[in-house]
């Protein structure tokens, strides 16, 4: 059995008289990709960012790597990655002065080639952030979150309004951190990619936590009750017909 890295225990946020996030509860486990899925307006990033300690919780408990975030929150800040809102990004330095600007920050000795590599953007190395695509942009950021050897990684819809190549691109290079042994929590609405990538999932509208296990599970689940599909599902979606006559590989490099 694996460990705890996370423990949300009825964890509660209020903006103003607004409650965002109504007594949540969950558990996520070392080395696992685990999704928090909703609508707009859910509360996921609340959540995340509470636990990433950018936002003051109303009420309930948080512990990270046994931490406690009201007693250690610069502990915990240690060993999370958390991805930068693109705005955060000086426009005007290239990849490699970016990431020995956030290297200094953190203190942490980095070699950005190796890095970039990492995420497929060596090439990219002297290219400023600004002339970057939006999957180019997303993998940055994703390196970015790096930079510390986190033992977390957080990252709010990752492969939002991006198409479907960089997406997949984006899922094997999630895959590929994961399977250097980093915990990873992810906030999406593109189930296709949850049933992909989540070891397991936490379903969460207007604040509470409606269903939480495996995809496997949810789906075994919702068949058990009788639930079938409106009409015949065909074996293919117009998304494999867009990736069988496109390819994978990526075009905007
Ligand atoms: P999600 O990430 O699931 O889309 P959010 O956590 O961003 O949801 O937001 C949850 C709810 O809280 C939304 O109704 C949002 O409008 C509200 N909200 C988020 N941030 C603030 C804030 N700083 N002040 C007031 N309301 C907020
Ligand atoms: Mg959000």
């Amino acid at each position: 059995m694996s460990n705890t890295i996370i423990e949300v225990k009825n964890l509660y946020k209020k903006y103003g008289d607004f409650e965002a996030v109504k007594h949540i509860s969950f558990e996520v486990m070392e080395g696992e990709i685990f999704g928090l899925l909703g609508p707009n307006g859910a509360g996921k990033s609340t959540t995340l960012e509470i636990i990433e300690t950018l936002r003051e919780k109303t009420s309930g408990e948080v512990f990270v790597n046994g931490m406690n975030l009201d007693k250690e929150p610069n502990h915990i800040k240690r060993i999370i990655g958390v991805q930068l809102q693109t705005s955060g990004y000086y426009p005007n330095l290239n990849l490699v002065e970016l990431i020995n600007l956030f290297a200094g920050l953190y203190n942490e000795p980095t070699d950005p080639l190796i890095l970039l590599d990492k995420v497929n953007l060596r090439d990219k190395a002297k290219a400023k952030y600004k002339e970057l695509s939006g999957g180019q942009k997303q993998r940055f950021s994703i390196a970015t979150t790096l930079i510390n050897k986190p033992k977390i990684i957080f990252l709010d819809e990752p492969t939002t309004g991006l198409d479907p190549q960089a997406r997949r691109n984006l899922w094997d290079l999630i895959l590929d951190i994961r399977k250097s042994g980093t915990t990873v929590i992810i906030t999406t609405h593109y189930m296709d990619e949850a049933e992909v990538l989540c070891d397991r999932v936490a379903i969460i509208d207007s604040g509470k936590i409606i269903a939480i296990a495996s995809p496997d599970k949810l789906i075994d689940d919702l068949v058990a009750t009788g639930f079938e599909r409106p009409k015949e599902v065909k074996k293919a979606s117009l998304e494999d017909v867009f990736i069988h006559y496109t390819g994978r590989s990526l075009r905007d490099e």
